[in-house]
């Protein structure tokens, strides 16, 4: 546990108990802290040594530091009542993940963030980090959270994986190298606009140690300034351009799509800073399995494979899907995002129809009129169900891929819940009739 002693004997609330609230928790109790804790779903069984309360009965005038969780807004659309009162006492709202980094670890830090790829790219570094015995630990928006880490000491690495929200709260945020992988319109609400998206993203910059390294994407605008930014400001800065690792996607099965190139481009360029050399990088590459939701093979039946990448919750990440197999036989829909299918548009031409479910499907179906047939359908298990059934007319080498483009709160208590009943429903018609598991 990455302990914060330096707030001994200071109160804090926390607000929201999921993973990194209760982790913010053990942490600050461990460090002498007193805490009060609170989330607005209510169902909190007791925690040992902190007071669970209704935030509005917390003792306010005593708070040193409000911990609030990523998904609650502290700004936009609108903060939540108790970001506004600490705002209005001008008590400081923070991340779990400061909280990590004023336990002042000796090991580098490195941090990724980016609209998408986040998780893959930090898990492939952790991967070959870990593969090369360079002690290591890996955290933050994916896996453990970050002060649940263990801090592998002077000589280690710590790799950690943020979200523009944890960026916004996090000021004692000094890396040794941040990567920023792309950056589209997502989760706009949250600030106000792609101007305040980007601000926040551009923090991971900003933050950086001085002599520090910037790893950035190759192939969005919004990116592309940033580099042209870091270059006024001296800030060392290398482009993660995809063919640098085309050699490790070739023998990566976990790495189709240009996308992933890009992923696997920046990960060299954190390890190689890191000091590994390119055969180590290549081998460990060579042996990552990649991330289940994330362009995974399912099953395969005859010549139809079954992918999921029910993780692609925006145009942007869908379009990438597409971009990477032809013969696409397509589930999509949820709860549309603000870039709907714009990125998709230009890579209809794999796709031979779409079949649409949730909240977005009539939406969907507008805009893709005239670029590929489509059908509605009440649910993912009768629409998989149909693009098996159109797939196996066709004997084209088909994909059925999963790529909402859509959130799934709609029909799903997450993207993990949606895409284990796409594989649920991919596995049992295909051992219905014979097929391979992946
Ligand atoms: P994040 O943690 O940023 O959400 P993931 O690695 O979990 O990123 O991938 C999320 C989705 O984005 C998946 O559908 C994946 O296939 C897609 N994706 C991965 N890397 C990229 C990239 N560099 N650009 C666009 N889409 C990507």
């Amino acid at each position: 546990m990455l302990i914060p002693h330096i707030m001994s004997g200071q109160t804090v609330g926390v607000l929201g108990l999921g993973e990194s609230g209760l982790a913010a928790v053990a942490a600050l109790r461990e460090a002498g802290v007193v805490v009060y804790a609170y989330d607005d779903k209510n169902t909190v069984a007791p925690i040992k040594d902190c007071t669970v309360l209704p935030w509005q009965e917390w003792p306010w005038e005593s708070l040193d530091a409000l911990v609030i969780s990523p998904g609650i807004p502290h700004l936009y659309p609108a903060p939540h009542s108790a970001a506004a009162r600490a705002k209005t006492l001008k008590i400081a709202i923070i991340s779990e993940v400061e909280l990590a980094l004023r336990a002042a670890p000796k090991a580098k830090l490195v941090i990724i963030t980016g609209t998408n790829g986040k998780s893959t790219t930090t898990a492939l570094i952790g991967h070959c980090l870990t593969n090369a015995g360079h002690p290591v630990a890996v955290g933050g928006n994916i896996g453990l959270p970050a002060s649940s880490l263990t801090d592998p000491g002077l000589g280690g690495t710590i790799v950690l994986e943020l979200s523009s929200y944890q960026l916004e709260t996090t000021p004692s945020l000094a890396p040794e190298i941040t990567v920023v992988l792309n950056i589209t319109p997502d989760h706009l609400d949250r600030h106000a606009g792609m101007n305040g998206y980007v601000a926040a993203k551009t923090l991971a910059l900003t933050a950086l140690k001085a002599g520090g390294t910037a790893i950035l994407g190759a192939s969005d605008k919004f990116v592309q300034q940033l580099a042209k930014n870091n270059e006024k400001l001296g800030i060392r800065t290398l482009i993660a351009k995809p063919e640098l690792a085309h050699k490790e996607q070739q023998q990566c099965l976990a790495l189709i799509g240009d996308h992933n190139a890009e992923n696997a481009a920046a990960a060299k360029l954190v390890l190689r800073s890191l000091g590994l050399s390119d055969s180590a990088i290549s081998n460990s590459m060579a042996s990552f399995i990649g991330l289940p939701h994330r362009l995974q093979t399912v099953v395969t039946f005859g010549d139809i494979t079954f992918v999921n990448d029910s993780k692609a919750t925006n145009g942007s990440a869908a379009a990438k899907a597409i971009a990477a197999f032809k013969n696409i036989y397509w589930v999509a829909g949820g709860l549309a995002k603000c870039d709907g299918l714009a990125p998709v548009i230009p890579h209809l031409n794999n796709v031979k129809k779409a079949y649409l479910i949730g909240t977005a499907a009539q939406q969907f179906s507008r805009t893709l009129h005239g670029h590929c047939a489509t059908s509605i359908y009440g649910n993912l298990n009768s629409a998989t169900r149909a693009a098996f059934r159109d797939a196996k007319d066709s004997s084209d080498g088909a994909t059925i891929l999963l790529a909402p483009a859509a959130a799934s709160f709609d029909q799903f208590e997450n993207f993990g819940d949606r895409g284990n009943l796409f594989c649920q429903v991919a596995r049992d018609l295909c051992s219905n009739q014979g097929g391979a598991i992946a």
